[in-house]
């Protein structure tokens, strides 16, 4: 049985409302104590530090902060190739990992031993998840770590997890109808593909189906999908942001008026160009501190753009909101839940001599991202099937997302192209 009241109350009221000024104090002593720490132990971060010469005691508060140079997803991966496994990142030793997880492109994240992090379960609580729910987790739980991120969080909550994972639609309706799912997890597009599925099926969504809420992330949530979905099964649905590398970031209250900065985490909006932060009201990239000691991460930018506002939230959380993300400061795009990096294509793409050019594309056809390598080939005369078959293979396991492979004669691909193409719209 499900306990509370979904549209009000507090994972950690305490810390969730606090005053402005008292969380700032908190999070400065946090940021002493994992600069400290990191620097002790991670030799990533210390080198970091010494190139900056600059001291752990220095730094003392958030503002401090912009001092240190940032660290992007593109730092992570050369210093993982040059130092395998994790490029001096991790914060503890092997034997005191519990897992080690894999990201596309083969980057190895240290996983904690006791997953302490509950900003994952303070986004759930917020999207109405309650003690006694029965959570379908359809997130990947094949090498990633999101997925075990959320079923631990679901465990703080007093949820039951089913974790189905990924894929098998039909087998998804079965499983949320006999038992009697009440909540929902995992990609906007997945929900709607269950629901379209489970409509084939002869069920009818709202009598045959007890969900109640939808925790919603890792892609693009357009309205007029969320109020479709909500409609249909009578439940209320939230997104959240985050990365794998530095955890949640941001979560939709019952208000969805822009997403809440999580407790325990310390994000920045700086200017790319500068890594210094940008005046209140204005976009700039988002960078996070986390104090997670596992795998500390201290300024790491996302690339993704975004606007802050502090003014006070009507569900009672102080907290900093994050108002929408904006786009990218780079030409990483998600596609299914996926970042696709371009120098994940370029890898592909040098082992093929036959490749003379190539462009990847991403369109959405209907709820679904679609993404096509435009191909100039290096010799017209070669046998394009075979090829395909190959390209469209590589693709799928390099990049752990479905693409198709289109050849193009030459000169429609333009020199000063855009490595990767984004033609979503998202009303
Ligand atoms: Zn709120």
């Amino acid at each position: 049985m499900v306990t509370g009241d979904r549209s009000s109350g507090y994972f950690n009221e305490k810390r969730e409302t606090m005053p402005q000024e008292e969380r700032r104090n908190y999070l400065n002593g946090k940021l002493r104590e994992i600069v400290q720490y990191a620097y002790n132990h991670s030799r990533a971060v210390r080198e970091k530090l010494e190139g900056a010469k600059i001291k752990p005691q220095e730094i003392k508060t958030i503002d401090d902060l912009q001092r240190l140079p940032i660290i992007t997803k593109f730092d992570l991966v050369e210093m993982q190739k040059a130092d395998l496994p994790f490029g001096g990142f991790e914060g503890v030793p092997l034997n005191k990992m519990r897992r080690i997880y894999i990201l596309p492109g083969l980057i190895y994240e240290p996983g904690e031993w006791e997953y302490g992090d509950t900003r994952w379960a303070e986004a759930l609580y917020a999207c109405g998840f309650r003690p006694g729910d029965i959570a379908q987790n359809t997130f990947n739980y094949q090498m990633w770590p999101f997925a075990f991120m959320l079923d631990d969080s679901l465990k703080m909550l007093g949820c039951t997890t089913v974790p189905t994972g990924v894929g098998n639609a039909q087998m998804q309706v079965k499983i949320m109808h006999q038992l009697k799912v009440t909540g929902y997890v995992g990609t906007p597009s997945f929900l709607m593909n269950i629901a379209e599925r489970a409509g084939t099926m002869g069920f009818d969504l709202r009598k045959d189906f007890s969900l109640r809420v939808g925790f919603v992330g890792a892609e693009m949530l357009p309205e007029s999908l969320r109020e479709r979905l909500e409609g249909d099964f009578e439940m209320t649905i939230r997104q959240c942001y985050g990365t794998v590398d530095v955890g949640c970031l941001g979560y939709e209250c019952i208000e969805k008026q822009g997403m809440h900065v999580p407790d325990n985490v310390i994000v920045e909006l700086v200017d790319p160009d500068t890594s210094k932060r940008v005046p209140n009201g204005s976009p700039g990239e988002i960078v996070a501190t986390n104090f997670n000691r596992t795998f500390p991460m201290i300024r790491y930018g996302t690339g993704d753009l975004s606007l802050i506002s502090e003014e006070p939230c009507p569900c009672g959380r102080t907290s900093i909101r994050l108002m929408k993300i904006l786009g990218r400061t780079d030409q990483v795009t998600k596609v299914r839940g996926t970042f696709i990096h371009p120098w994940q294509t370029d890898e592909l793409m040098a082992k093929y001599p036959e490749v003379d050019k190539y462009q990847v594309v991403v369109t959405r056809r209907g709820y679904v991202d679609e993404m096509t390598f435009l191909v100039e080939l290096a010799d017209e005369s070669v046998d394009r099937a075979p090829l395909k078959r190959r390209l469209e293979k590589d693709i799928q396991e390099a990049l752990n997302v479905k693409g198709e492979v289109e050849f193009v004669r030459r000169g429609v691909i333009f020199d000063k192209h855009k490595k990767i193409e984004d033609k979503r719209r998202w009303e």
